[in-house]
């Protein structure tokens, strides 16, 4: 199926921190059913971009769009509930708690008294434990999230994200400072995930993966965009290479 629908777009988007422009004018669109990267050096402002999207950050110029409907001034929880999930550089999990409570949060507002007070039953955890064989973790599911490999603690964040059926998920570095082995599992649920229909924006600094996973690539340096395209702009493009691995 040819991907032609906008899900995501960027029209002239800014973002100031005081003096410093981390977002400059940038126009980007992520086709529904794509999987797209973000890439380039760091402080390009590839994270304000994805804090941007899920409403971290606010009090940008331009504006962003998620199947044509504006998301500025909505909260983060609005728009996780329009469909927009995202994961972190570093994981943000309640160590202490099991991978099963972990991966039930967004359930019940990531409030970790509730999460401890309540046991996890019924088709929460129905739906927890299919999505934690998904990712590979069914028999970590009673584990504490911090007994855990950090590889693995980030796919728990995934399965995490997957439990609101989101239909398009950010990830920062997914095969950041994780096993070989699990970089490949990682893709390949990645893969499957996109097959079923979730969009993904993945910010990637493995150029390896980001060749062989995605549709589509937006370079970025500066605060601006400085090419897209499919991946093979990575290695035809000289401004990507001096920019991406010049500095
Ligand atoms: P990347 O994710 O590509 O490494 P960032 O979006 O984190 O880039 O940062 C872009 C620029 O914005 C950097 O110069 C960074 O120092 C600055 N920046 C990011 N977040 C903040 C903030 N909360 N306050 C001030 N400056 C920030």
């Amino acid at each position: 199926v040819p991907k032609t629908e906008v899900l995501l777009e960027f029209r002239d988007v800014g973002k100031a921190f005081g003096g410093l422009r981390a977002v400059n004018g940038v126009n980007l669109a992520v086709l529904d059913g794509s999987i797209t990267a973000l890439i380039g050096p760091n402080g390009s402002g590839k994270t304000t971009l994805f804090n941007l999207v899920t409403g971290i950050a606010g009090g940008h110029s331009g504006e962003i769009r998620l199947a044509g409907r504006p998301l500025t001034g909505l909260p983060p929880w609005t728009r996780a509930h329009l469909g927009l999930g995202r994961t972190f550089q570093v994981t943000r999990l309640f160590k202490a708690m099991t991978v099963m409570e972990n991966v039930v949060a967004p359930l019940r507002g990531f409030a970790p008294g509730v999460l401890a007070s309540d046991a996890v039953a019924g088709h929460e955890a129905d739906r927890a434990r299919e999505l934690l064989s998904f990712v590979g973790l069914g028999r970590f599911t009673t584990e504490r999230a911090g007994a855990l490999s950090y590889g693995q603690q980030k796919l728990v964040e995934l399965a995490q994200v997957l439990m609101l059926e989101p239909r398009m998920v950010l990830l920062d570095e997914p095969a950041g400072g994780i096993s070989p082995g699990l970089v490949d599992r990682m893709a390949e649920i990645i893969r499957e995930l996109n097959h079923r229909g979730v969009t993904f924006l993945v910010v990637e600094h493995n150029i390896p993966m980001v060749l062989d996973l995605c549709d589509s690539v937006f370079v970025v340096a500066g605060g601006s965009v400085l090419a897209a395209g499919p991946p093979e702009i990575i290695r035809s493009n000289p401004a990507v290479l001096d920019a991406y691995l010049g500095g």
